[in-house]
């Protein structure tokens, strides 16, 4: 959420709703009820719990009053109304006694509480479609959706690997589908594990996963360790095979793909259980 002063606010002013302005309504004397209708705003616009606490934080503020911890030595005057939505431990409002402040508090919190408490929950649902949308149900890692959204943002220096278990229908056969899917979902973690957070782990369809990353990428360096993890860690014999691509100047995803595909080509042909550059297999000149 960013926020300007109300000075910057024009009321024909565009903002779309990642960039929303919230018009900071001035300074801690104004109209309390103006106060809880920026509170509510603050709500409506909310990404997370730590909007929800700075939502918070200001209207008491507004209405002239502050927050504590239990352990305060203010706390004992303090309403028992809890105003931590963030982490931490409870944070409680004061106000001085018998002061206008302290009645506006109590007159005002416990509605503002109830809308923040369901902001709260609204934002946790979103949070989880989120991630339904986004993951592959087996292997938890990015579906074929996400990754095309990666693919057409990759910039030069960034790099594709494409990586196919070796002679997988055989552990099918040997095991059962469901053995199969387990071995899936143990590669799944393999790659959430190994990658890092700025990269992105993708299945891109039945037995084979993509990764895209960012520079500074070491997509050789990936599949070594990759392939030392998965000989440690799984206890089916399954090898895989691995091509890569550098993403190069003005060169689309999608075309780094194609590039790190034909590499996966040929470590397949050429013997399988090996990763193979596409920039080694490039003509000299
Ligand atoms: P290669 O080394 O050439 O890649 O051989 P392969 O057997 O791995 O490749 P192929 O493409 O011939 O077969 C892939 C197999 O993966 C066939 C299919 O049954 C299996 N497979 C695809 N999706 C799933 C899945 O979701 N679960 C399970 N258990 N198997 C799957
Ligand atoms: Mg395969
Ligand atoms: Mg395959």
């Amino acid at each position: 959420m960013r926020r300007v002063d109300a000075g910057l606010c024009s009321p024909g002013s565009h903002v779309s709703e990642r960039e929303h302005v919230v018009c900071d309504i001035g300074p801690s004397h104004a109209d309390p009820d103006r106060a809880l209708l920026q509170a509510e705003r603050d709500l409506l616009w909310a990404d997370n719990e730590d909007d929800i606490q700075v939502a918070a934080e200001r209207l008491v503020r507004r209405l002239g009053g502050r927050l504590v911890t239990a352990t305060d030595p203010a706390a004992h005057h303090a309403l028992p109304i809890d105003l931590r939505f963030a982490a931490g431990p409870p944070l409680l409002p004061v106000a001085p006694p018998a002061s206008a402040a302290l009645a506006r508090l109590e007159h005002d919190l416990p509605l503002f509480v109830e809308d923040a408490r369901r902001a709260v929950t609204l934002i946790g649902q979103r949070g989880r479609l989120k991630e339904d949308a986004a993951a592959d149900p087996l292997t938890g890692l990015a579906n074929r959706r996400i990754l095309n959204r990666a693919l057409a943002r990759v910039r030069a220096e960034d790099s594709v690997v494409v990586l196919d278990l070796d002679f997988f229908k055989t552990i099918n056969d040997a095991q059962g589908h469901s053995g199969g899917d387990q071995v899936l979902a143990a590669f799944g973690r393999l790659l959430t594990d190994q990658v890092r957070a700025a990269d992105l782990a993708a299945r891109y369809g039945g037995e084979e996963f993509v990764v895209v990353q960012r520079s500074p990428a070491e997509p050789s360096a990936l599949c070594h360790r990759l392939r030392r993890e998965w000989a440690r860690r799984t206890s089916v014999p399954v090898t895989f095979s691995a091509g890569w691509a550098v993403v190069g100047v003005g060169e689309s995803g999608a075309a780094a793909l194609a590039r790190a595909d034909q590499a996966l080509y040929t470590a397949k042909a050429t013997g399988r259980d090996r990763a193979v550059g596409a920039e080694e297999e490039a003509p000299q000149p």
